[in-house]
């Protein structure tokens, strides 16, 4: 057992005895989530990215949803050795597993705001697993005094995939293999929870890790190296081509969640996926992740090509300086990206060295003029790893973690540290007041995304190119019916507000002329429903309710062999396995 500094954070671990017979615990932190706790569960912070950063204040029109533990997901799927894989337990039931099965291994991976978490499951290893060793990973590996915090031996920053195949004696240079999994579930807004058939939702591809741009506060850049550097799992376009068609075909999907920091930024890659993608005929869609300079650096054409259908964007604020906005004006860009039919998540900051109580006003109404689809705002925050985080730790103006602890640190509280010109929790105030004012002017999210979904239907219904047209028209049974329904509850709703009723009027227009008279009563029927759906789930919230994941409990295939052979304790087995996971076979030509 490693303690302090002794803990190891190299990259080139020693391998271990068993090798390929290593027995593998791989564990997110345990829930509940949406909780104030003493671990550093925190109510205004759920395993929800929407709920949590993005549509917080929208009620009952918030998209809520949630999201494996991909990076885990990844590590499993190309550990040889046997792997179990539990994602989202409860404390109880984390304690369960490591009391009734043996293993040589526990992987923890964790975000910062997730110490305690992380320090308690830790020691629960120490004390029912005595013999296993501890690796952390994740967002965590970045605090720099973490081995003084908790007892673990390996501490890995980065690329966790190379990391466990160093470990095991597992040839790193085995083309990756990629996890089956959809990009979401649990897919609730207005109080319908939708189950709809698994091809629908959007599968996970992970191209890249990290992003070369390097913004002085991006933690996911840091984690992979910063300015300049990226992981590449696929570095050309056929690899990736080639992993998409798989998960085509086994998860019978049509879109793909690119999980990728900065998708378009390898270029030779995309136009050959582009190219690809024509030559073989594919509708696909793509939701991707992208700064402004790049996406602005492809056609109209190309990207619609490509099917890019959402994209993530950092707007971070006016006279921002960070050269991915240099020159471009992001509100036409914005502007013409969603006549197209694509969707922009836009990402503001409350908070960077300039802002200031008498222009915060301003800040907010320059990031709501974009009129995004959907817009997260975040505070200017400093994380472990980043050259922020640097800066402020020489400048002396971090807040020791004993005033404000690490589990508030997530960006949509308070500042870590002490701004320039915002002082005594102002921000916390700045920061909803940004979502209000987004909410109040621009209207419900669900609501902008079905305008820009029609925007784009009715610009390429027609296309010459058959693939193009294929692409838009899967959107449209949704459109003829569940969104004009929810349209149809949501003018409802706003009855009394006349600027967003308007708004309303003449979307519920624009689908009954562009679709007709099915429409209308479809519009009727689903819209009521989903009005009485609507004013239950804001009663809920007014009570307290709270949404939090499934667990899942997932072996590899090794581990469903050692099945039978291992010893477990009778009568604490877990009741049954969930699922099981399988890697995709890896891309030709690597
Ligand atoms: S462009 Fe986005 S992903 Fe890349 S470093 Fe900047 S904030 Fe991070």
């Amino acid at each position: 057992m490693l303690h302090g500094r002794d803990m190891m954070t190299v990259t080139s671990p020693p391998v271990h005895p068993l090798g390929k017979k290593t027995r593998i615990l791989l564990s997110a932190v345990f829930g509940p989530y949406a909780q104030d706790d003493e671990y550093g569960s925190r109510a205004s912070n759920p395993m929800e990215l929407y709920q949590n950063q993005v549509t917080r204040v929208q009620g009952g029109f918030s998209l809520r949803m949630f999201h494996r533990s991909f990076g885990l997901m990844l590590l499993q799927a190309n550990i040889d050795a046997p792997c179990t894989l539990l994602d989202f337990p409860s404390l109880d039931r984390f304690i369960e597993e490591i009391k009734t099965h043996s293993y040589d291994v526990v992987g923890i991976s964790a975000i910062l705001t997730n110490t305690l978490k992380v320090k308690k499951m830790c020691a629960l290893v120490r004390k029912y697993q005595p013999r296993a060793i501890l690796v952390i990973g994740g967002h965590l590996a970045n605090k720099p005094d973490l081995p003084e915090i908790i007892d673990a031996d390996h501490i890995v920053k980065g690329d966790g995939v190379r990391w466990f195949r160093t470990f095991l004696g597992q040839d790193v240079k085995t083309p990756v293999r990629h996890p089956l999994v959809y990009s979401g579930f649990g897919t609730r807004s207005m109080g319908v929870t939708f189950r709809d058939p698994p091809g629908s939702t959007a599968a996970m591809l992970i191209p890249s890790v990290g992003c070369p741009l390097g913004c002085n506060f991006c933690s996911t850049s840091a984690m992979f190296g910063g300015k300049g550097k990226a992981v590449d799992f696929y570095k050309t376009g056929d690899e990736l081509f080639a992993i998409m068609c798989q998960l085509e075909s086994k998860l019978k999907v049509r879109s793909f969640f690119v999980m990728d920091e900065n998708f378009l930024f390898n270029r030779q890659r995309a136009l050959r996926l582009l190219e690809l993608m024509e030559k073989n005929n594919k509708s696909w869609s793509l939701y991707v992740f992208s700064s402004a300079r790049v996406i602005k650096s492809y056609s109209i054409e190309q990207l619609v090509g490509l099917g890019i259908s959402w994209v993530w964007m950092g707007l971070e604020g006016e006279n921002s300086q960070y050269a991915k906005l240099r020159n471009i004006d992001t509100h036409l860009l914005i502007k013409k990206l969603q006549s197209h039919g694509i969707r922009v998540l836009g990402s503001s900051i409350i908070g960077l060295e300039h802002h200031t109580p008498e222009n915060i006003d301003r800040v907010i109404d320059y990031a709501i003029n974009h009129d995004t689809v959907f817009h997260q705002f975040m505070l200017y925050t400093p994380v472990a790893g980043t050259p922020l985080f640097e800066h402020h730790r020489k400048e002396g103006t971090l807040i020791p973690e004993s005033v404000f602890p690490v589990a508030d640190a997530h960006g949509q509280y308070r500042f870590n540290y002490h701004h320039r010109h915002i002082h005594d929790g102002e921000e916390e105030q700045f920061l909803l007041d940004a979502f209000r004012k987004d909410f109040e002017v621009n209207g419900p999210s669900l609501a902008r995304l079905i305008r820009v979904t029609l925007n784009g239907w009715q610009k390429y219904k027609n296309h010459p190119d058959k693939r193009i047209r294929a692409r838009f028209s899967g959107k449209v049974n949704m459109l003829k019916t569940r969104h004009a329904g929810a349209v149809w509850a949501m003018r409802k709703y706003y009855r009394k507000n006349a600027p967003i009723k308007a708004k309303m009027d003449a979307l519920l227009d624009s689908l009954y002329k562009e679709f007709g008279l099915k429409t209308r009563v479809a519009a009727t029927l689903i819209g009521r429903f989903l009005y009485v759906t609507l004013k239950k789930e804001e009663k809920r919230l007014a009570r307290g309710w709270t949404y939090e994941p499934a667990s899942f409990y997932e072996k590899n295939a090794a581990a469903i062999a050692l099945e039978g052979t291992v010893k477990e304790h009778p009568r604490l087995l877990p009741s049954r396995i969930r699922s099981v996971t399988s890697g995709l076979s890896p891309a030709p030509g690597r």
